[in-house]
């Protein structure tokens, strides 16, 4: 992954470090000097799923199309698209 700061590519892997779910990959970002790790994302478990959802809402595929398509539950589809509606305003 690049840099979340400076989207540079020029990083070293820094050790790892656990948490009460998973290992954590710790970067240091050779361009910008700066130290980031690989869930940098908070909460985000699968972003590409989310754009996944947003790609298929966008393209006008009902909510409950889009979990049977996806294989998640609708609640997540409503959860996830509401978020998106949420950023777009802000
Ligand atoms: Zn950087």
């Amino acid at each position: 992954m690049n840099c979340p700061y400076c989207e540079g590519y020029d990083y070293i892997k820094n050790g790892t470090y656990q948490t009460n779910y998973s290992y954590i990959q710790k970067y240091y970002c050779k361009d910008c000097g700066r130290w980031y790790i690989e869930n940098e994302v908070k909460g985000e478990k699968k972003p590409e799923l989310n754009q996944k959802v947003i790609e298929l809402y966008e393209e006008g595929m009902p909510q409950r199309k889009i979990a049977e398509t996806l294989g998640i539950s609708k609640r997540t589809v409503y959860k996830k698209i509401k978020k998106y509606k949420k950023e777009e305003e802000d």
